[in-house]
C-alpha cells in the first residue's frame, strides 16, 4: 500500500488530470504532474510539474523518483519511454496502454475474448481501402489506428465515391463499417490491486460531431438490458490485462446485442457524473486502486444525474448555471478557448 503523504506522479496534464489529482489531494497525497505541454490544467493544482518531452529519458527518470507511483490520464503516451519509470511502479499496466492505443489491437483483443466490435480491416494503403470497402462494404468510417481523439482522424465514407475524395494519410488506418446503433452507453468499472472489480451504473451518452456532449444515468431501459454483457466483457479485459486503476469501455448498443467500440485505460469523460452522482467518484476509486487502498462505493447517490460537456464557447453564463442548486459547474482553467475543446462540464442531479 502507498500511504497518504507520499508522492503520486501523473503523466499528462489535462482535466483528467486535474480531477484525478484534486481526489488524491483530497486522499493526503502530493501530485507531481509530467507533461510536454507549458501550459497545463493539471499542473496548477498539484506540489510539482515537470514539463518535459516524452522521450526525455533524464527527466522522466528524475520524475520517477520523486514518485511512489506513476498512473497516466492520456492514452496517447508513447510506452517505449516509459521504461525509464521502473523501478516506480506504472499503474494501469503499460500493456493496458498499449492496446488501448491502437484501434486493432483493442478490437482483437476483445474479439479474442468473446467481444463483438464493429466490422473492421486494417488500411494502409488505397488497395486496402478499396479491399475493407468490398469486404466490410458501405457505408463506414475510416480511422486513424493511433492518436484519435473526439472525432479527429475520422473520414466518414458513405459510398465508395467517396472514398476517392479522401487524401490517405500516412499513418496506419482501419476501416470499421458503420454501427447501426439505437444508443451508445460505457461500462466504468475500477479494478483494486487485490482483483477487486466495481462497475459504476453506464451512462447513456450522446455524441456531436464525434465529441462526448451528454451522458444520462440511468440509461434507456433498451440500453440497460445491454449492460450486463457488456460488463462481462468489459470483466474479461480488466482481468487479461490484469488491470489495476479505472477502465472505460464504450459500446453501441444494437438489436444485435452491444457492439465494443473502443476503450479507455484511465478515467473517462462518460465517468465524470460520478463526482456528485455516486457514492465514490472514478477519480478517487482509480487513486484508491493505484495505491493499493480499498475499492469505495460505486453506488448512486441521487435518483438521476446528468453530464453536460461545456465544448468551445458553450454556456458562458456561469452564474445563470449555478443559479439552478441542483447544477454543479466544473471548469478546467483551460485559457485558450477553441471549437472542439472541452472547457468544463455541468453536472445535474435529480434527488
Ligand atoms: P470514436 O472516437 O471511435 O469513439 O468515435 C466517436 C463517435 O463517432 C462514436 O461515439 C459514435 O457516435 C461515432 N462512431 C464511431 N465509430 C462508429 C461506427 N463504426 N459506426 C457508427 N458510429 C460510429
Amino acid at each position: 500500500m502507498i500511504p497518504p503523504g507520499e508522492t503520486i506522479g501523473i503523466l499528462g496534464g489535462g482535466q483528467l488530470g486535474r480531477m484525478m489529482a484534486m481526489a488524491a489531494a483530497n486522499l493526503g497525497y502530493r501530485v507531481h504532474i509530467y507533461a510536454p505541454e507549458e501550459d497545463s490544467v493539471a499542473a496548477e493544482v498539484c506540489a510539482a510539474f515537470t514539463q518535459a518531452a516524452w522521450d526525455d529519458a533524464k527527466a522522466m527518470r528524475a520524475f520517477a523518483a520523486d514518485c511512489a507511483v506513476v498512473t497516466y490520464e492520456f492514452e496517447n503516451v508513447p510506452v517505449g519511454p516509459l521504461a525509464a519509470i521502473a523501478p516506480t511502479p506504472l499503474l494501469a499496466p503499460p500493456r493496458a496502454l498499449e492496446v488501448g492505443q491502437d484501434r486493432v489491437s483493442e478490437k482483437s483483443m476483445v474479439r479474442d475474448l468473446g467481444g463483438t466490435p464493429a466490422p473492421f480491416a486494417t488500411v494502409d494503403s488505397r488497395a486496402d481501402l478499396e479491399a475493407a470497402m468490398a469486404e466490410i462494404g458501405t457505408p463506414g468510417i475510416l480511422k486513424t489506428r493511433r492518436d484519435g481523439y473526439d472525432g479527429k482522424g475520422q473520414w466518414r465514407i458513405m459510398t465508395p465515391q467517396d472514398a476517392e475524395t479522401i487524401d490517405l494519410p500516412d499513418v496506419p488506418l482501419v476501416y470499421e463499417g458503420f454501427v447501426r446503433f439505437f444508443g451508445e452507453f460505457s461500462v466504468i468499472l475500477a479494478r483494486g490491486a487485490d482483483g477487486d472489480i466495481r462497475f459504476w451504473d453506464s451512462a447513456q451518452n450522446v455524441h456531436e460531431s464525434g465529441i462526448l456532449a451528454l451522458s444520462t444515468v440511468p440509461a434507456a431501459p433498451e440500453l440497460l438490458e445491454q449492460v450486463p454483457a457488456a460488463r462481462t466483457l468489459a470483466r474479461k479485459i480488466a482481468e487479461a490485462l490484469d488491470y489495476v486503476g479505472v477502465l472505460a469501455v464504450e459500446f453501441f448498443a444494437t438489436a444485435e446485442g452491444p457492439i465494443f467500440n473502443e476503450m479507455a485505460p484511465r478515467v473517462h469523460n462518460s465517468g465524470h457524473w460520478t463526482t456528485e452522482g455516486a457514492i465514490t467518484s472514478q477519480f478517487e476509486n482509480h487513486i484508491r486502486a493505484i495505491c493499493g487502498l480499498p475499492l469505495g462505493d460505486t453506488g448512486l447517490a441521487a435518483k438521476g444525474v446528468e453530464m453536460r460537456n461545456i465544448i468551445g464557447d458553450d454556456a458562458q453564463d456561469w452564474a445563470g448555471i449555478l443559479s439552478d442548486p441542483a447544477n454543479h459547474l466544473h471548469l478546467y482553467g483551460k485559457a485558450s478557448i477553441r471549437p472542439g475543446r472541452k472547457m468544463g462540464h455541468v453536472t445535474r442531479l435529480t434527488l
